[in-house]
């Protein structure tokens, strides 16, 4: 008699199992456990007169540029050698609408100093890479976004009570990435301090837990990834004090390619892709779910 109720659960078990593998076999689990959304590639894209679509699809991929340090946004796993983030994701469904699936994009890690260089070379097709849109950069390149506002922050030892805001690192070693907004805007708070500076915010994370520099400077959402890669030691003050509208860094001289990405980008928030990318990325790192900003460019 109890043989019977066994199986009948071993066989519900399987079922279920069953169930949830196929689930997984149509969407990519994150290594955080959670689905990514899969993007439906087109098979009928067309822009009309891009040079840049012309030339990735003669090559047959498309050439994205993105960062290889930045837990929860871009991020190179050499284990797998895959990358994972929200900005990848954007990349992905914007190449999606262009038609190119995931097997057709090929990352190059850019840092930030290297991103208008890497743009106007035609180095890349395009970049996401917490790159925020300003009118210094719109001289060199063009946007498509905002897709996500950060604001720049600092990140800190656990125990250090004393940082407060930006004010309150005036005279100590803070560090940042080269060329990054971040440079800019922590000295204008602290004119005298010198900023150590690297090419990755990676590189800087690990001055701080060595106690070589006093906080790390740059996007919240760039922080908070660090912080939560290096819970119990490591927290973001959570003062922001810029606005950073990240946007698709794109060439300059290739309008229609620029109004084609824009609208992928569109698409895929208005489809809920942008917040089912953002639950199963940057949503883990305690990030709390934005509303979607507004295109503007
Ligand atoms: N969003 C800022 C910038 O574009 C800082 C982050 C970064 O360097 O990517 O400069």
């Amino acid at each position: 008699m109890k043989t019977r109720p066994v199986i009948a659960a071993t066989l519900s078990v399987l079922a279920l199992t069953a169930v949830a593998a196929c689930g997984k076999e149509a969407a990519p689990v994150a290594d955080t456990g959670v689905a990514l959304p899969t993007y439906t590639v087109k098979t009928d894209a067309k822009v009309e007169g891009s040079k840049t679509l012309e030339a990735a699809k003669k090559r047959g991929k498309l050439i994205v540029g993105a960062k290889a340090d930045q837990p929860f946004l871009g991020f190179e796993n050499v284990t797998t050698s895959t990358r994972e983030g929200f900005d990848i994701e954007i990349a992905k469904m914007i190449a999606a609408d262009l038609g190119f699936g995931p097997d057709k994009i090929e990352f190059k890690t850019i840092v930030s100093a290297n991103r208008e260089t890497a743009i106007m070379g035609g180095q890349i097709d395009y970049y996401v890479g917490t790159y925020t849109i300003n009118d210094t950069r719109k001289q060199k390149v063009s946007f498509a976004g905002p897709y996500y506002v950060a604001g720049q922050d600092l990140l800190v030892l656990k125990d250090k009570a004393e940082y407060t805001g930006p004010e309150s690192v005036k005279g100590k070693k803070v560090c940042s990435a080269t060329g990054s907004t971040s440079v800019k805007k922590i000295e204008e708070y602290a004119p005298v301090m010198p900023v150590t500076q690297y090419d990755t915010y990676a590189q800087c994370v690990d001055k701080l837990l060595t106690g070589e520099i006093d906080a790390v400077t740059t996007d919240d959402a760039i922080l908070k990834g660090f912080a939560a890669k290096n819970a119990g030691k490591l927290k973001v003050v959570g003062k922001t004090f810029s606005k950073e509208p990240y946007g698709i860094g794109l060439a300059k001289d290739d309008a229609a390619f620029q109004t084609a990405v824009a609208a992928a980008l569109k698409a895929h928030e208005d489809n809920g892709d942008w917040k089912k990318a953002y639950d199963a990325t940057l949503g883990l790192s305690g990030a709390a779910a934005p509303e979607i900003p507004a295109l503007t460019n």
